[in-house]
């Protein structure tokens, strides 16, 4: 039988519905932030359901779970957590299914997002279509996602908003009956679909396909041509031209498009060394760059947060004096309680009153900062002077130099192995942001002091590698100006 899971998919992509249901493997492991976001959803149901203490959660898979649940019903059950209904080949699995006084049943699907999305929507509307075509009085749908707005720690008890969306499922009933069978032919069909590649492949979720599908795409693509509407994306798609090479050269684009186009034709950077130089010549001395890893999780755990807010666990801060010197300092709150007192305490003793604070996109540190001032007043001159003296090196990537080889990009992960080859991101265990949050979760969680030290290992290293990444940077961009 077909999930709501594969409808969702085959809305997506035809061809994604039928190598996930009939392909032989070749989709892409989780990555740890995958799996992290998974468990969060996880948790985030957890809390739902604790929410009607009367609910019966119905344990059982496959055919099993659709007996359990025929049987909670007939034995009089008033809530249901997981109950499982099938129609003409369709199986559901319900997240919340709640009796009302009048016998008729309320869908509530739980979401960790917070705000309803049209794939919401459909998720509900193709277990609105299995429900009454399994002879379930369901008269109602509601939404049950997160409450930004209101919820602050430690009051979790507004942590939900729930929002009918009743009339959205109900019409679009027609189109679920339709897909519904389209999506069955699909997955009965010898082979998958032909489908071209384009913006579906990552929206509304990154396809686990790209590996084969993305094969013939080359590195310099029309992809990465910054802001190209989809419109002009999928002309160029349907013409066949991957290539910024092969892109004609009166295809319209925009002056700031256009620049980067000519910069991979050329495949020399552009440099404009005076900006750069006026640039470096606003650095004092000694010159902090610092980085810091944050996590934001949809169930807020300390004081004054709301969901997603996010809160600094890590930091990494590489001193270079005016003589040339560098020291390193660092910050990894090992425990699971919260990291913000004994952080601002080391930050303070390690960014001292004087000299630059460098980052790399220095309005994610600057929002970082402002918020702990806010929070630890008695500590608030010292957080807004680090803030005040912020200097973001970013700046020189986004006016001053392009580089074919960052492909439009001015993240300091593309920029770092053009101008530094020597150092890059790619063998490291923590590679990115998101992937350090889960790796920060599961250090603080885990009992075994083996993976303690491993995961341990690993943040510093990523962290480290972020601010001695800017250093070589800082370093290349004066040896270039010299
Ligand atoms: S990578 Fe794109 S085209 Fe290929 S299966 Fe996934 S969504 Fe479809």
């Amino acid at each position: 039988m077909l999930t709501k899971s594969d409808f969702l998919m085959g809305r997506q992509c035809r061809k994604r519905l039928w190598l996930e249901v009939q392909g032989s493997g070749g989709a892409a492991a989780l990555t740890p932030d995958q799996r992290h976001a998974l468990e969060q959803g996880q948790a985030v149901g957890r809390l739902a359901q604790a929410q009607f203490p009367q609910g019966q959660l119905i344990q059982a898979t496959g055919e099993t779970a659709l007996e359990a649940t025929a049987a909670a019903i007939a034995a009089g059950a008033t809530c249901l957590f997981e109950a499982a209904f099938s129609w003409q080949g369709w199986l559901v699995r319900c997240d919340i299914l709640q009796r009302q006084p009048q016998g008729t049943w309320t869908l509530i699907e739980v979401k960790g997002s917070t705000q309803v999305k049209d794939e919401h929507v459909w998720d509900a509307a193709v277990q609105w279509a299995v429900l009454k075509g399994a002879g379930v009085p369901v008269d109602q749908v509601d939404l049950m996602h997160i409450n930004r707005a209101t919820c602050v720690y430690p009051d979790l008890s507004t942590l939900f908003h729930r929002q009918d969306i009743t009339t959205d499922v109900v019409a679009r009933q027609p189109e679920v009956a339709d897909r519904c069978q389209q999506f069955q032919a699909v997955v009965a069909a010898p082979s998958a679909p032909a489908v071209a590649i384009g913006d579906h492949c990552h929206q509304p979720q990154r396809c686990s396909f790209q590996a084969q599908c993305w094969q013939g795409v080359p590195a310099a693509s029309i992809f990465t041509i910054p802001r190209l509407d989809k419109k002009k994306k999928r002309q160029l798609i349907e013409t066949g031209c991957w290539a910024i090479a092969d892109l004609a050269p009166d295809f319209p684009l925009s002056a700031n498009q256009r620049a980067y186009v000519e910069t991979v034709r050329r495949g020399e950077p552009e440099i404009d060394l005076q900006k750069i130089a006026d640039h470096l010549a606003t650095v004092t001395f000694p010159i902090h760059f610092f980085d810091f890893e944050t996590f934001n999780p949809a169930i807020p755990r300390f004081h004054g947060l709301r969901p997603y807010d996010a809160f600094p666990f890590q930091y990494s801060c590489h001193v270079l004096a005016a003589d040339g010197t560098v020291t390193h300092q660092d910050y990894l709150h090992e425990t699971a309680d919260d990291p913000r007192p004994p952080l601002v305490a080391a930050l303070l003793s390690h960014i001292g009153p004087t000299g630059s604070v460098v980052a790399y996109h220095q309005s994610f540190e600057a929002t970082v900062l402002k918020t702990l001032a806010a929070t630890f007043p008695t500590h608030g001159a010292a957080l807004q002077s680090i803030v005040d003296r912020l200097w973001d090196l970013e700046v020189i990537f986004k006016d001053a130099y392009r580089h074919p080889a960052c492909l439009g990009s001015t993240s300091i992960k593309k920029v770092l192995p053009v101008l530094v080859p020597t150092l890059s991101y790619d063998h490291l265990p923590v590679s990115n942001g998101a992937i350090a949050q889960a790796i920060w979760e599961a250090m603080v969680q885990t009992p075994d002091p083996v993976q303690k030290q491993r995961h341990r290992d690993d943040l510093r290293t990523y962290c480290h590698q972020d601010t001695w990444a800017m250093v070589a940077i800082y370093q290349v961009l004066q040896r270039l100006v010299a």
